[in-house]
Formats: C-alpha cells, structure tokens, sequence
C-alpha cells in the first residue's frame, strides 16, 4: 500500500468529513508482533491531539485493567478501525470503514495477533459483520474472515462502559483477563499480588 509505511498511515484523503476533522492520522501502536490486539472504534480528541489510540479515560481504564493480568501497555497492539477522528465524535459511516479497512487488514496480517479485542460495538460489528449486543455477548469468541484470514476475535465492553457502573467493569475486566489467558500471556499471580494496592 503505497501511502503505508510499515504499519503507519503516513498520508490518506479517503475520507473528506475526516480529513476535515482530523488534527493528525492515528495509527496503532504497540509491539509489531503482540499476541493480543485491540480495536476501537476511532480516535477521540485526546488520541487525535496525541496522536496515540486510547489515551483518554478510556486509555486509563484500559491500563489498569491489563495491570490487573500482569500486562502492560506496552505488551499489547492498539488500534482503531478508523484512524482519523470523526467530527463531534460521532461513529464513523460504512463508507469511512471500508475505506480504512485495507489499513486495519494490513495491521492485522503484520502483527498477526493470536486474539483481536473488539472494545465496543463499532468494532465488534466491522469484524463480525453483523449485529453485535455487546453487553450480551461480551467474553464471546468467534472466527470472523478479514481479508485472506481468518481471526479469532473476543468481543469487549468499551472501556468507557465501565465508567459508571461496576457490573460492566467486572465484566470488562473479566473479558480482559480472558484475552490473556487465550493470547497465553496471563499471569496467574497477578490477582494476588496486586490485593496490597488496595
Ligand atoms: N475510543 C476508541 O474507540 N478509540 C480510541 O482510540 C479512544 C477511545
């Protein structure tokens, strides 16, 4: 793809509502060969003034959930179906999807995670392609075809979910530990050993 290098969007115009919108391209971050991968949906204004996926409130719950199985952010690949915020954070159409989803297919067959984390329904629909209820089906996983492969794709609560109610932060951080546990990068004493943060 002649306007990616390596992983990184370096240029795109695909997307007039976008192009207008975005301060900067957001591309995924993270090692180049994670075994666990999440998907949101696209950047906000935080990631699109930082230039980085999920680093608003949404990052940190995120973060401290990962922290909870023994994992870092650094440890994971993160990143959004579409990489340029749409205006007044509304979801991105079909079209702007497509059009970025080269991109995300790339990304995909690069990093070559062992799990794709959908965070939210945005994401969780664009992989499974079709109607997802995500407080439903959270910790569900299923094979869905992107491009020449076939993934495996855990479907998640949006961290933002968890904000103000604690059931859906159990069941985000229950889904995450499971993400870990499938990726095969859990760590069994995390739990115990982080009771004395508390
Ligand atoms: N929500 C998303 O879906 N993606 C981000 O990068 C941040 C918040």
């Amino acid at each position: 793809m002649e306007n990616m290098d390596g992983l990184c969007v370096t240029d795109c115009e695909r997307c007039p509502a976008l192009v207008e919108s975005r301060s900067r391209i957001v591309n995924g971050t993270g090692p180049e060969d994670a075994s666990i991968l999440f998907l949101g949906e696209g950047p906000g204004a935080n990631e699109d003034e930082q230039g980085e996926p999920f680093v608003g409130r949404s990052g940190t719950v995120l973060d401290d959930a990962l922290r909870d199985v023994g994992l870092a952010r650094a440890d994971v690949r993160i990143t959004n179906c579409v990489r340029c915020r749409p205006p007044e954070n509304r979801d991105p159409t079909k079209e702007e999807l497509s059009n970025c989803r080269g991109y995300l297919e790339r990304e995909l067959d690069l990093v070559d995670p062992d799990i794709v984390v959908t965070l939210g329904k945005v994401p969780s629909q664009h992989l499974l392609d079709r109607s997802v209820a995500v407080t439903k089906e959270a910790g569900s996983v299923s094979d869905a075809r992107l491009g020449e492969s076939s993934r495996r794709v855990l479907v998640c609560l949006h961290p933002a979910a968890t904000l103000y109610d604690r059931s859906q932060k159990e069941t985000f951080e229950e889904t995450i530990r499971q993400a870990a546990e499938l990726a095969g990068v859990s760590d069994e004493s995390s739990g115990q050993s982080r009771l004395g943060d508390y």
